[in-house]
């Protein structure tokens, strides 16, 4: 059961192995441990959270010095936006009762996060008038569809033409000819490039373009939003103080260690046990190994032995939709100026931006989040943070004018380049459901596996806490 040295190198690399030369490994290693959980997010809490209650003895190791992972509540920006996981919604039964249990409140933002009003449209550098858009030159839609705008195009043609019926088993053998590209569906539906383009890559939320997400993926988006549609249209929550208080609370009631900074590099797993290694040089083992980490994280993991091909390919080469966020602070109302909105949806390299209204007074804007995504989030990485950030402003200033001289960066936060996440959420690529879907969560030996990504019942924080039931009924079954 013992991880092969030379997995463990590739894994460490030569930092590593200095790092463990210097510090050797430690007093980490407990033999009467019965589960090591790698990740403190909702998903790892969760686990850990009900394995301890099942009496087993559990470590959770995290490699960020913070809780929270993908949960992330910028506390030093006014009015601590979400630079995570934003709203709650009443389908999130799991998210709420956890609120209740871990005395967090739950307050209902509906009127801070819709109370400004539809955002105003950016087109080709410009404003356009709600009534304009219909006949407006850059306008790619065709038919009825001319009149809706660029934001709610796809979301409407999918609705309508969602081929897939039985959208609670959109994962289902049956629906493997929908595991097909967004791009190929839209473009059945007549679509051009250049309404595909505006219209879905524009400002993405599911894959990098059109071309590498699965319809399926789609209707799994769809089957969540139906039910928390029906639940309660109108609820959308978020936890007072930030959504990082939710695992904040939950990582105060464990009951074992919670190791912070831990960056697990490798992992060896056996019929009776699993080792986990971290680049500290500690080592750690016990009866069982739950990990949290996302997919895209994972891959850069040694895993011995290698997980089943379909899982391993899985691990390897699911999505994760890049998002980069401009935090800004505006030093005046400019929107009072100009009359718009200052909650904006653009073509540019400024994406959507969501004036965000969690100060004192639930009208007052205290900043202004902007949503690169997809190709823009990309570019923006590249650019580093410093230059999108400087970027961003530029293009505000020139759609605002009146915002010039007036904005302030308080935040730039690429996800993709976090080496704990590499990405804001999980997609399935097209034909990936069908490869994917019922294999990349399933125990390999003592490891198993939690987080957003392994669950298929519903999706975001509340799909952490499915999968995180899940894996700890899982552990309970194989230890006995
Ligand atoms: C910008 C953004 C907006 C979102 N909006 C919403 C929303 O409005 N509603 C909603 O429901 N959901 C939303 N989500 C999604 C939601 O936040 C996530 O689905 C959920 O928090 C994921 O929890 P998790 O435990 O699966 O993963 P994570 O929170 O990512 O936990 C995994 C943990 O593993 C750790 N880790 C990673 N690699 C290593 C390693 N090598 N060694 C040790 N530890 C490691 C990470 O640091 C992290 O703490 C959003 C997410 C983002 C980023």
């Amino acid at each position: 059961m013992t991880i092969s040295r030379r997995d463990f190198m590739l894994a460490s690399g030569a930092v590593m192995a200095t790092a463990a030369a210097a510090r050797p490994a430690h007093a980490a290693t407990v033999r009467d441990l019965d589960v090591l959980v790698i990740g403190a997010g909702l998903s790892g809490l969760g686990t850990a959270l009900a394995l301890e209650e099942a009496g087993l003895r559990v470590r959770v190791l995290e490699g960020r010095d913070r809780v929270g992972g993908r949960l992330y509540t910028l506390d030093d920006v006014p009015g601590h936006p979400e630079a995570g996981g934003n709203s709650v919604a009443a389908a999130y039964g799991r998210v709420i009762a956890a609120g209740k249990r871990y005395g967090v409140e739950l307050d209902d933002i509906a009127m801070r996060a819709f109370g400004g009003g539809p955002p105003g449209l950016y087109i080709d550098g410009a404003a356009v008038a709600p009534d304009a858009w219909a006949q407006h030159p850059r306008n790619p839609f065709s038919g009825e569809m001319k009149a809706v705008p660029p934001g709610a195009w796809a979301d409407a043609l999918l609705k309508r033409h969602m081929p897939v019926k039985d959208l609670g088993r959109w994962w289902d053998a049956a629906n493997a000819q929908y595991d097909i590209s967004v791009h190929d569906f839209l473009t059945s539906l007549g679509a051009s490039d250049a309404a595909i383009q505006l219209g879905f890559d524009a400002n993405i939320s599911y894959g990098t373009t059109a071309h590498d997400v699965s319809l399926l993926m789609l209707a799994s988006v769809e089957q969540w939003q139906v039910l928390n549609r029906n639940a309660n249209a109108r609820f959308i929550g978020a936890f007072r103080g930030g959504n990082q208080r939710l695992p904040e609370a939950m990582a105060r009631q464990l009951k074992g260690d919670l190791l912070r900074g831990r960056r697990v590099v490798a992992i060896a797993t056996g019929a009776d046990g699993a080792e986990v290694y971290c680049d500290d040089g500690s080592r750690h083992r016990a009866k069982a190994v739950v990990c949290s980490m996302p997919f895209a994280t994972l891959r850069h993991v040694a895993i011995d032995p290698l997980p089943p091909a379909a899982q391993n390919a899985a691990i390897r080469t699911i999505g994760y939709v890049p998002i980069t966020q401009v935090h800004i602070v505006p030093k005046k109302k400019f929107w009072e100026s100009d009359g718009q909105n200052p909650s904006m949806w653009t073509d540019g390299i400024a994406g959507t931006v969501f004036a965000q209204r969690f100060g004192s007074d639930p009208k007052e804007v205290m900043s202004l989040t902007c949503w690169a995504r997809g190709l823009k989030a990309q570019y923006l990485d590249l650019l580093g943070p410093e230059a999108a950030g400087r970027a961003v402003v530029a293009e505000l200033e020139r759609l605002r004018p009146a915002a010039r001289g007036a904005l302030e960066v308080a935040k730039v936060r690429s996800w993709a380049t976090d080496p704990f996440a590499a990405g804001v959420w999980s997609y399935y690529r097209p034909r990936q459901v069908a490869a994917f879907a019922n294999e990349l969560a399933k125990p390999h030996q003592r490891l198993f596996f939690c987080g957003e990504h392994t669950a298929l019942g519903s999706r975001g924080m509340e799909a952490a806490l499915e999968s995180a039931e899940r894996a700890a009924v899982e552990v309970q079954l194989a230890l006995g």
